[in-house]
């Protein structure tokens, strides 16, 4: 009961507690503002926690810039690749010549029609050098008629360009390789695949130094294989019409055999034809042949005895037959 008592008076009697209050009020003010302002720190803090949760997001869009930094290359790398073939002018007939092309006969259509027999080492014998052409120098030529933008045609594209009466709009040649030499096969072949050429390669089926399975290989890879005769007689000295068509008639319809595409055009063998020859092999459904000379141009009526210019292990030769020059390296 005392205790009650006690309190009562504590309780109705709040005089003597004022300035504890007042003192607790003073004391709790601050404190109060302290805990707010922390408070308010705290959501700082909170907003800076959640504003490096908002920046983690960036570490993503970093590795974009990464991304981006690796694209960056392929992006600069194409514009360059793209327009590179643009600037290539395939109307370049009378440009970009390195000798002053000859002077052109009228009715003629100039289209370069060169001879190679070997690709291969020089040689010790002197005598057989001029009929090898090595294929360090080779592919030089092939890399000149890349970078002047020479279209290396096909014993169908010749025909067909010639027949048209008119100079090509591009630049034109016809490589040619007698004799089916081995290295016909295992030199020439490979590097005008590398430049992405066509050769025409005059075979004589009945002495084949390339196996069949080869001139296939060679034929289903863009090369053309056309006739060189049965085996490589003198077709001039040869009047027996029934020979004549065994070399030429035959020899036509057996590679067509091996490679299952026509073969369009002969070359002569020692490049010697007559009247004869001529009319026997247009009788065979051959479009042209091909015989030796110093002229680029052909005439269109007159297919049959075809100028062919031979070519020397010499680059500078090289580009002054294109240019219808016939000078010795
Ligand atoms: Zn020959």
């Amino acid at each position: 009961m005392g205790n009650v008592v006690e309190s009562k008076p504590v309780g109705n009697n709040i005089g003597p507690w004022v300035p504890l209050i007042v003192g607790l009020l003073i004391v709790a003010f601050p404190l109060f503002v302290y805990v707010y302002k922390g408070k308010e720190l705290l959501s700082i803090s909170s907003n800076s926690a959640s504003s490096s949760q908002l920046y983690v997001p960036t570490l993503p869009t970093y590795d974009n810039v990464i991304v981006a930094t690796t694209v960056a290359p392929t992006l600069t790398v194409l514009p360059t690749a793209t327009p590179t073939p643009s600037p290539v002018n395939n109307n370049n007939f009378s440009l970009d010549y390195d000798y002053k092309p000859t002077k052109q006969a009228k009715g003629t259509v100039r289209i370069p029609i060169l001879t190679y027999h070997h690709i291969a080492k020089m040689p010790k014998d002197k005598a057989s050098r001029a009929y090898y052409v090595t294929p360090e120098t080779f592919e030089k030529q092939l890399a000149y008629l890349k970078a002047k933008n020479y279209k290396v045609i096909t014993s169908q594209q010749f025909y067909n360009q010639v027949k048209s009466g008119k100079n090509p709009k591009q630049k034109m040649v016809m490589l040619t390789f007698d004799d089916g030499n081995k290295d016909s096969y295992t030199n020439a072949f490979p590097l005008l695949k590398k430049y992405g050429f066509t050769g025409v390669f005059y075979i004589n089926n009945k002495r084949l130094k390339i196996s069949a399975k080869q001139l296939k290989e060679m034929s289903d890879n863009g090369m053309v294989i056309d006739s060189h005769t049965a085996s490589h007689i003198d077709l001039k000295k040869e009047n027996n019409q029934s020979v004549l068509n065994s070399e030429i008639t035959s020899s036509k319809s057996v590679l067509e055999g091996i490679t299952n595409r026509k073969v369009v055009s002969v070359s002569y063998p020692g490049c010697t034809f007559d009247t004869q020859v001529v009319n026997t092999a247009a009788k065979a459904g051959y479009k042209f042949g091909v015989s030796c000379g110093k002229s680029i141009d052909h005439r269109p009526g007159a297919l049959f005895g075809l100028s062919r210019m031979h070519i020397y292990s010499d680059l500078e030769n090289f580009k002054k037959r294109l240019s219808g020059y016939w000078v010795m390296p």
